[in-house]
């Protein structure tokens, strides 16, 4: 993969690891916006299965409200059914997936059997201390997801999101920061 491809915008496809709160999430929105990279977060992904009340959303919650991991099964089977969808041929971000051993070659084999590969893997890397800082007080706009925080990136007038106006917002069950020691770990 050339760096003359990212600039002409071709389909790229980008593993981003790195701990709860590096801003994984973050920066695979700023590649889906300017280059139309899909951002596949596993996370949101079961988040969005918790909302509609599936089954699978009802088995997810307990463990993710404790701060572990679903198994590899469930995470793999949705990836492999989200790579079938039209939306990834300009490439995708991998946000969250894999996060062991198992998961990455689960994924090596499913993307030999669909023909693809990863073009680069991008490690975040950000000291604990400052990741149970940036998590504690993160939060997002319950209409559109945008990110925000309480002291480093509040809207830009209080209560109010900058991108759709919504005065609605959430905060992850999950980012407390007993949980957060438990993930980081
Ligand atoms: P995240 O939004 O990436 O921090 O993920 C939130 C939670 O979803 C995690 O703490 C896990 O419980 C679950 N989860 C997300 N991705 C995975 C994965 N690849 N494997 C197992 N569990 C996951």
């Amino acid at each position: 993969y050339k760096a003359d491809q990212f600039a002409r915008g071709e389909a790229m496809n980008i593993v981003l690891l790195g701990p709860p709160g590096a801003g994984k999430g973050t920066q695979a929105k700023i590649l889906e916006d300017r280059r139309g990279i899909k951002q596949l977060s596993t996370g949101d992904m079961l988040r969005a299965a918790i909302a509609e009340g599936s089954d699978l959303g009802k088995r997810a919650k307990a463990v993710m409200d404790r701060g572990e991991l679903v198994s590899d099964d469930v995470v793999v089977g949705i990836i492999a059914q989200r790579l079938d969808r039209p939306d990834v041929t300009r490439g995708f971000i991998l946000d969250g997936f894999p996060r062991n051993t198992a998961q990455a070659e689960a994924l090596d084999k499913m993307l030999r059997k669909k023909d693809l590969k990863v073009d680069r893997v991008i490690e975040i890397k950000v000291e604990d201390e400052a990741l149970i800082a940036r998590i504690a007080g993160r939060y997002s706009c319950a209409r559109c997801g945008a990110a925000y925080h309480d002291q480093f990136a509040p809207p830009r007038k209080p209560g109010i999101c900058d991108n759709c106006g919504s005065t609605q917002f959430v905060r992850r069950p999950d980012d407390n920061p007993a949980v957060v020691r438990d993930r980081l770990k």
